[in-house]
């Protein structure tokens, strides 16, 4: 299937290409178990999204940037991320589907048994591991892991946390442009709130450009769960901003944009003690979707659920079409 970007905006296929990783579109689904005010709550599982062992949004993120990396003759991809991290875990086995290496520094994070879990899923992945504990020592570290994993005369391919690049964002911006057709389709009513955790930034940076390229008025409900990296609303849109840059730059040929703050609500009400730390909110939400049926994890989606069923009591909802999006992707 061709990316709706590549459709839409114009052959992009060589200044950007894109590698097919899962199997869109993202199921949806009405979710009136959980619902505990006026809103109709509707699930857009991309956990099911990916087919390499392991699901989630960084499988979007990377249907961009693996291909963006051998594009430009990289070996080895070099990123960061906590002690649990999904992305790290995602990076290293699509990347090893696609003949590259995955080099990651892993800053710490409170160790409890879902953390303990994905470290040993990162000790099988085949990715190198340099436990850097500190944000400060990784930074540190950075010039000595570029020398370190170099390639075929390359260095590796740096990327952020999470894989918040401009490059990555488009993944958020392609989940966009495909609930627009869903929508079109009759598969759920035009959302009036889509809502994702916040870790890094580039899911939510994404969808506000994907949303406004699509014609969509959804507003995006970024659930900030990470107090380790800057997620405020000027940064998103900035990152909004610079990924419709890379595409005008690429060739995409896009109709004049006024993206805006007033398409983001921001809650930082959920994060407790920091990244990591689960909450009794979360926790308390969590234990509620599980018995509806759908799995979330501590760090990022039992918050952004903590969050949506806060809000829907409250009405800040009213009775709109809101979309619960998971993140997460275990196998
Ligand atoms: C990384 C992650 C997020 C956050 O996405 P960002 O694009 O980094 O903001 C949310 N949920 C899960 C499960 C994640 O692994």
């Amino acid at each position: 299937m061709t990316a709706f970007l590549h459709q839409r905006f114009g052959e992009l296929h060589d200044t950007l290409p894109h590698l097919r990783l899962g199997t869109g579109p993202t199921p949806l689904r009405p979710l009136p178990e959980l619902a505990v005010g006026r809103a109709s709550l509707w699930l857009s599982d991309d956990g099911e999204f990916g087919d390499g062992g392991w699901g989630g949004n960084k499988v979007r993120k990377l249907e961009w940037l693996l291909p963006d990396a051998l594009r430009r003759g990289r070996r080895t991809i070099l990123t960061v991320g906590g002690l649990g991290t999904n992305w790290g875990l995602a990076t290293a086995l699509y990347a090893g589907e696609h003949g590259l290496r995955t080099a990651l520094a892993l800053v710490d994070q409170p160790v409890d048994d879902h953390v303990r879990t994905q470290l040993a899923r990162l000790e099988r992945s085949g990715a190198t591991l340099h436990f850097t504990h500190t944000k400060a020592r990784t930074i540190a570290a950075v010039p000595y892991l570029l020398a370190k994993h170099a390639s075929g005369g390359k260095p590796p391919y740096l990327l952020p946390a999470g894989g918040s690049s401009t490059v990555g964002v488009l993944g958020y911006v392609e989940a966009a442009l495909e609930l627009a057709d869903q929508v079109a389709a009759g598969v759920v009513p035009e959302p009036t709130h889509i809502v994702t955790a916040i870790g890094s930034g580039g899911t939510a940076a994404g969808l506000l450009l994907g949303l406004e390229l699509a014609g969509l008025s959804t507003r995006v409900v970024g659930v900030v769960v990470n107090d380790q990296l800057r997620l405020d609303a000027r940064t998103l849109l900035r990152s909004a901003r610079r990924t419709e840059a890379l595409l005008r730059r690429r060739g995409a040929r896009l109709p004049e944009l006024t993206l805006s703050a007033d398409r983001l609500i921001l809650v930082e009400d959920q994060l407790g003690p920091g990244y990591g730390h689960p909450t009794p909110q979360g926790e308390r939400a969590g234990a509620l979707a599980a018995e509806a049926g759908l799995h979330l994890e501590p760090v990022y989606t039992a918050k952004a659920m903590a969050a949506t069923l806060a809000l829907d009591a409250d009405g800040a909802f009213g009775d709109g079409v809101v979309v619960f999006l998971n993140t997460n992707g275990p196998r």
